[in-house]
């Protein structure tokens, strides 16, 4: 690739290229269904020559990728094999500093647990222009497909989003402390990455949180594979595995999701299913 774009541009590459050359956006491609991208995702994306696509990205949001643009797959999940972080940001690094406008996907918001502030400080220590665009990310999506607020004026003053997966040799998240806050502030606990310590979180969270809890659990969120279910606190973990839910899951907790508490597991997949 040429480090100067053409002085009159005469292709859809080029035209990209002109209008916005050596450039990194970090694009959220929401939680699943392709249809809750923003229109500035769809511009960014189509507008890009090189994507750098994570895993939990749905595949279908490449069909705004203009045909030209060349796709990379850069997945990587916990435990798996996968491209290394220090791999990624040279790559973003090294294609913006050749001049292609760059997009790095990533699931849900990036700026929820997608290391991007990782990113964005490699990429302005090297000089590159950095630019966000946000997603809607998992939990809100599975909110939404359960018809339920994440903040309620009677049960919930606020939220915590928390990862249950902390960076290796870092202690992690003080769930005990977080039960107390939680239950003294109000506030509803949003889990990301939970459901490898899911039973560690529960037995530390039910030090502050009442047994009864309410807790919704939400595989897939957004996508057809949707599953969900409801449970209280202290059956988080069994409920997990008797239902076999699996990553990528968001675990719901707290008093805002006692408005589905009333209902079975058919009827709340009833409820997801007419929201799609
Ligand atoms: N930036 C993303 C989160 C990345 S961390 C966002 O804003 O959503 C990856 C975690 O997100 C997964 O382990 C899971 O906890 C959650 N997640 C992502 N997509 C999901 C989905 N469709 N359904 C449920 N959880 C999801």
């Amino acid at each position: 690739m040429k480090n100067k774009p053409p002085k009159v541009p005469n292709s859809a590459r080029d035209i990209a290229h002109y209008i916005a050359t050596g450039q990194v956006s970090l694009v959220g491609a929401g939680p699943g269904d392709p249809d809750l991208l923003t229109l500035k995702a769809v511009k960014t994306i189509a507008a890009a020559t090189v994507i750098l696509v994570d895993d939990l990205v749905n595949e279908a949001v490449l069909q705004h990728a203009n045909a030209n643009a060349r796709i990379v797959y850069v997945g990587k999940r916990g435990g798996c094999a996968s491209t290394p972080q220090a791999f990624i940001e040279k790559l973003m690094i090294s294609e913006a500093q050749k001049g292609e406008n760059v997009v790095r996907l990533k699931g849900g918001d990036p700026l929820v647990f997608g290391r991007s502030g990782e990113e964005i400080e490699a990429l302005q220590k090297a000089g590159i222009r950095v630019h966000i665009v946000n997603g809607i990310t998992a939990a809100l999506g599975a909110l939404a497909s359960l018809n339920t607020a994440m903040t309620h004026r009677d049960h919930a003053h606020g939220v915590l989003m928390v990862t249950g997966h902390a960076k290796p040799g870092d202690p992690g998240t003080d769930w005990r402390a977080l039960a107390h806050t939680a239950r003294q502030a109000k506030l509803t606990l949003v889990i990301y990455m939970g459901v490898a310590a899911a039973q560690r979180i529960q037995d530390e969270l039910l030090h502050g949180l009442a047994a009864d809890t309410p807790v919704a659990i939400v595989q897939d969120a957004t996508l057809p594979s949707q599953r969900q279910a409801l449970c209280t606190l202290d059956c988080l973990h069994q409920t997990l595995a008797e239902q076999r839910m699996a990553s990528p899951c968001v675990l719901l907790i707290g008093d805002v999701l006692r408005g589905l508490a009333g209902l079975g597991q058919a009827e709340v997949a009833e409820l997801a299913r007419g929201q799609m």
